[in-house]
């Protein structure tokens, strides 16, 4: 069976109270994304604030709907204003990367490059203090510094610099090539993609769109409960998706 998107009404809709039975708590829905195959995930807000989703609508009992229909939050799901909600509380906390030195723990603002004559390329995240130690530390070593791009959550581990992020608008992971530095539209789904472009998106908005990276902690958790193919914090390319291949 085929259901086509808006062609049927689930009986539980965003800021309904629902039931959820597994555990007896009652929180409400905020957002409903549904899979390709037509199954509907809720993300929910519980009393305690904490936030979940993944949940199948048809898993939870309709309780209470609001006379009005809650408008978006600073969690980009929408709910009443007056609930407490973890997710509203570290909206505008920028995703970061933690500086690779040993014992620090800020975050990296840089991407240090360095080229050991006795081995192949080496790369570091590191925070301004480390990268001047890290610098001084290298000598004659031939090195190079750019700043992280913002979104970057992890480098890959290969030595390659290559930074990582979560799209904005799939929820996937997406990487920044060395190579593509200073270009724009950088962000690629991997080593084969040339141009970048989000297929998700331009599905969603049938405009031309390219993978962006989510920049701040809310854009990230939202993008992935939006993608409903099961990203996780570890995640997976578009290229790699297995919902998108046939
Ligand atoms: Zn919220
Ligand atoms: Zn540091
Ligand atoms: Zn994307
Ligand atoms: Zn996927």
């Amino acid at each position: 069976m085929i259901l086509i998107p808006g062609s049927y009404l689930p009986a539980i809709r965003v800021g309904d109270t629902v039931r959820y039975p597994t555990t007896g708590e009652t929180p409400v829905v905020t957002a409903i994304h549904e899979r390709p195959d037509g199954t509907a995930l809720a993300d929910l807000l519980f009393p305690s604030g904490s936030t979940g989703s993944g949940y199948r609508l048809v898993d939870l009992e309709h309780l209470v709907r609001p006379a009005t229909e809650p408008v978006e939050q600073p969690c980009l799901r929408r709910h009443d204003p007056n609930l407490l909600c973890a997710r509203c509380a570290e909206a505008t906390e920028p995703v970061t990367t933690g500086c690779a030195a040993v014992l620090c723990s800020k975050p990296a603002t840089n991407l240090v490059l360095w080229w050991p004559p006795s081995s192949g390329q080496q790369a570091k995240a590191l925070c301004p203090a480390d990268t001047e130690q890290h610098l001084a530390r290298l000598r004659g070593i031939p090195s190079r510094v750019v700043d992280l791009a913002d979104g970057t959550h992890s480098l890959l581990a290969d030595g390659s610099g290559t930074q990582v992020a979560n799209c904005r608008q799939c929820g996937h992971r997406i990487y920044l090539y060395p190579a593509q530095l200073g270009r724009k539209e950088p962000w690629r789904d991997g080593e084969y993609d040339e141009t970048g472009r989000c297929q998700v998106a331009e599905d969603r908005n049938a405009i031309r769109m390219v993978h962006e990276p989510a920049v701040t902690l809310a854009e990230r958790d939202y993008a992935r409960a939006a993608a409903t193919c099961g990203t996780t914090y570890d995640g997976h390319s578009l290229a790699d998706c297995p919902a998108r291949r046939s």
